[in-house]
């Protein structure tokens, strides 16, 4: 059957469209610089929403292709996605592990492939297999958040003794002893002297530690330790490591009557600025987080991108820390920094990382 006049014009309209588009429009149709397999743990946390936002949209910026996956804290369905992205050829895997000791075998494949590996923010170990690492200053966020309980409580002013009570990330996640040994580096002096008391004594992260960075996990052993150890007196600060975690412990504390008139809240930490804990702060249940710009972080990690696949020099301003258990993991890390009452409006908002109505 032949075409209708007006299918045939309508072809060469088109036809005509598709040779004149490309001169108009080059960046659209520019070709990909190849595919970035991007692996996050969860979406259970804004925190890492925001980092696979970020990270996406830079590289797009860049002319990369992108496979974002989040695995939901489960450590199969990450070591699939991560097969997966090998499989669909892709040239950088950038990976913020689950646990960071289970990677060993899938990035064993990677590297046959000849694909390179970015470990994002959590370091990931036993394994030749890791080129780089991008991250924080994870012990410095330790330190920072001792410290803002350290300026709560007023101890450098001689105030105490004061109650505290310890809590530790993921045992399988690497920041989690970088962050507890950053505090108790600022804790354990006060805590030597007696102007800190840990009232349970419970001290170590084999003994504070909180599997997968659970909220409720949390919430439950503060509800253990505040029936056991604090029938007849007060705790006066928690160390919380995250700001997950810090939800849980407010919660509990909440439920024995902290936050009321005549007992006020503990000094607690935290770590993301999430909105949560933003408005916690706003709200006086928790005193601090740790703001840790997610788009600096994306910024970095496409840079690595960028350099790995033109083969120029990696930037990195540490070549000592991470040692993976196999060797040191050349890395770039950030600045934490301290948010509270004081500065979260010029922190978080001044500087477009939310707006004003995302915190109210
Ligand atoms: C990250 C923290 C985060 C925690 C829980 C850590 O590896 O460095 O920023 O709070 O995981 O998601």
């Amino acid at each position: 059957m032949q075409p209708t006049r007006r299918v045939v014009i309508q072809a060469a309209a088109l036809g005509a469209l598709a040779l004149a588009v490309p001169f108009f429009t080059q960046p659209a149709f520019a070709q990909s610089k190849g595919t970035v397999g991007v692996a996050m743990p969860t979406k259970s946390s804004a925190r890492w929403i925001a980092d696979g936002d970020n990270i996406v949209k830079v590289l797009k910026s860049r002319g990369y292709t992108t496979d974002l996956q989040y695995a939901e804290d489960d450590v199969p369905n990450q070591l699939s996605q991560i097969e997966n992205m090998i499989t669909k050829g892709a040239k950088v895997l950038v990976v913020a592990a689950i646990d960071g000791t289970t990677l060993s075998d899938v990035l064993g494949q990677a590297a046959r492939n000849g694909i390179k590996v970015i470990a994002y923010d959590r370091l990931i170990r036993n394994t030749p297999n890791v080129d780089y690492y991008a991250t924080f200053d994870n012990f410095q966020v330790g330190v920072l958040q001792a410290q803002s309980l350290e300026t709560g409580l007023k101890l450098k002013e001689g105030k105490g003794p004061f109650n505290i009570e310890l809590f530790g990330g993921s045992p399988d996640d690497n920041n989690a002893y970088f962050f507890y040994n950053g505090a108790m580096s600022v804790l354990q002096p006060y805590i030597d002297s007696g102007k800190l008391v840990v009232g349970s004594r419970q001290v170590g992260m084999d003994k504070v530690s909180t599997l997968r960075w659970d909220g409720a996990t949390a919430q439950a052993r503060m509800d253990n330790l505040l029936s056991a150890y604090y029938s007849n007196k007060r705790v006066d600060a928690v160390l919380s490591p995250y700001d997950g975690l810090s939800t849980g412990i407010i919660s509990s504390l909440k439920g024995v009557g902290y936050g009321s008139g005549d007992q006020p809240m503990p000094v607690i930490s935290g770590q993301d600025a999430e909105i949560a804990a933003v408005k916690a702060i706003v709200a006086g249940d928790q005193y601090s987080s740790i703001f840790k710009d997610t788009r600096d972080l994306a910024k970095v990690t496409v840079d690595m991108v960028d350099a790995l696949l033109s083969n120029q020099p990696v930037q990195v301003n540490d070549t000592k820390t991470y040692n993976n258990g196999v060797k040191v993991v050349p890395a770039y890390l950030l600045k934490p920094v301290i948010v509270d009452k004081a500065n979260w409006q010029a922190l978080l908002i001044d500087s477009g990382y939310y707006t004003k109505q995302q915190v109210q």
